[in-house]
């Protein structure tokens, strides 16, 4: 079955040691939860300048260590970049990929993600790719149109075997950041289309096996909702997953449903 995965993304926030303290915090608290990490993943996304410190207080068993980006290309004279091989000797395990915030200010498109893309399963590296739409697409009625375009133009170039190597993450834009959640019919709407999808191009098998997160203003006050929605595997987090808190309390529902 497929796995069900809390993520917090910390964006450009904390410093090493406030990000240090974070990192602990949430690594001594998993201990006293139990569970299957084949079922259930915890993942966390500090600053590329935490990754490697950060590697150094966690227990890989309860924690994955995620970057936030990686370059598009794998060395060479990209001042200011950082290299998938760079993310990896610091100690992460994975990536997000194509994150809205990338996507609009720093011009990242479906040809520059196809290429982070290829590097990140090439290196065994876990990317988090997402996808979503902007609120003037929602009121268009194009949303669907939208995320599949985001979708077949770099996921489904993927070979099966490499598409099973993917978590996807839908985040509606106009929920990132806002307080807006999307309404557990909307967002589950969302995550069906997808799964569908990825059953016509792919299979049934891999439909059911790929891990579909929600992400955008996701908190424990409206985690419940959203967890319990048959299609809507986990989520990718951002302002809380600042407060540990507020971070496990989101793993702990995750892990009733
Ligand atoms: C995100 O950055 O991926 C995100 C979902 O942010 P927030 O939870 O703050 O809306």
């Amino acid at each position: 079955m497929r796995k069900k995965i809390i993520a917090g993304n910390w964006k450009m926030n904390t410093d090493i040691n406030s990000g240090l303290e974070l990192a602990k915090t949430i690594n001594e608290s998993l201990k006293n939860l139990v569970f299957n990490s084949k079922e259930y993943g915890v993942v966390i996304a500090p600053p590329f300048t935490h990754l490697y410190a950060v590697s150094k207080v966690i227990d890989n068993k309860f924690i994955q260590l995620s970057a936030q980006n990686i370059a598009d290309n794998e060395k060479g004279a990209f001042t200011g970049e950082v290299s998938v091989d760079m993310i990896k000797s610091a100690g992460a395990t994975a990536t997000i990929l194509g994150h809205s915030e990338r996507r609009t200010y720093y011009g990242e498109n479906s040809s520059t993600l196809s290429k982070k893309l290829n590097l990140a399963i090439k290196n065994n590296i876990l990317p988090i790719f997402c996808i979503g739409e902007i609120l003037a697409e929602r009121e268009k009625e194009i949303h669907f149109n939208v995320v599949e375009k985001q979708v077949s133009e770099v996921l489904f170039n993927l070979t099966v075997e490499d598409f099973s190597k993917v978590v996807i993450a839908y985040e509606p834009v106009w929920a990132i950041g806002t307080g807006k959640v999307a309404t557990p019919e909307q967002a589950q709407e969302m995550h069906e289309f997808i799964r569908n999808l990825i059953e016509k191009k792919y299979s049934k098998n891999i439909a059911q096996y790929t891990t579909i997160l929600y992400g955008g203003s996701c908190s424990p006050s409206n985690a419940e909702g959203l967890f319990s929605k048959p299609d809507i595997d986990g989520g990718l987090i951002g302002g809380a997953s600042l407060k540990a808190e507020d971070f496990l309390k989101l793993i702990e529902i995750r892990l009733k449903h």
